[in-house]
């Protein structure tokens, strides 16, 4: 076999204190509007708001430089949203919640960057969520040294000013409940990952901000966005 051109390469992520094993990334999901500061009872929940991203927006930020991010701006509402990521290590379908983190190979912190004003209501969200490296992400972190079962708090911070400040607790879909109902919907595969969701907080940032955010216990990733090509 014969490739007409050369093959680009895979996405991949490192593994934290592994410097020659790489998790090969297959797809991107993300779940939207999965945080709320108030209790909401699981029958009144809306259903989980599903987007894709490509697995080739994903960017390595190592968390202990500034890593600069240059992709086509093409919007006037850049926003920034802090994550916690999921990556999945065991594929499946139509997974239970009570199986579901059995699926889960480990965990890194991401930055969903979004397009807020092409995100349009009754269209879908490609021009919005899945653009050239629009998801920064940190080395992954095995479940065996990421806390369990354990609220974690998230933050980010934009030149020093503090925008994003929550918790994990405030997910309305748990990860086992986002892995549950993603497998209804897709064949999960080794190498998807998963955001899950932002805090209160995700608002705009302009070319040129720095923007250094985390997960308690998971890592922290400081990126600068420098729009350069013209
Ligand atoms: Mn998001």
């Amino acid at each position: 076999m014969a490739f007409l051109f050369a093959p680009g390469p895979m996405p991949v992520l490192p593994i934290d204190g592994e410097p020659n094993l790489y998790f090969p990334v297959h797809r991107i999901y993300g779940i939207a509007k999965n945080y709320s500061t108030t209790k909401i009872a699981p029958e009144e929940r809306p259903a989980p708001l599903i987007f894709c991203k490509p697995a080739d927006a994903v960017v390595y930020a190592p968390g202990d430089k500034t890593i600069e991010l240059d992709f086509p701006c093409a919007t006037n509402e850049l926003v920034h949203e802090l994550e916690l990521v999921a990556a999945i290590g065991k594929g499946g379908r139509n997974i239970s919640v009570e199986d579901a983190m059995e699926h889960v190979w480990g965990y890194c912190v991401g930055l969903d960057l979004t397009r807020r004003d092409l995100r349009l209501k009754d269209q879908p969200w490609e021009a919005a969520k899945a653009f050239d490296e629009s998801a920064p992400m940190t080395a992954l972190k095995p479940v065996s040294r990421v806390p369990d079962n354990e609220p974690m708090s998230l933050w980010l911070y934009v030149n020093n000013e503090k925008r994003q400040d929550g918790s994990t607790s405030q997910m309305i879909y748990s990860i086992a409940e986002i892995i549950s109902h993603l497998s209804s919907l897709y064949e999960l595969k080794p190498g998807d990952l998963i955001m899950t969701g932002t805090p209160a907080g995700n608002t705009t940032f302009n070319p040129g901000d720095t923007l250094e955010g985390g997960v308690q216990g998971v890592g922290i990733l400081k990126v600068k966005f420098t729009e350069t090509r013209k």
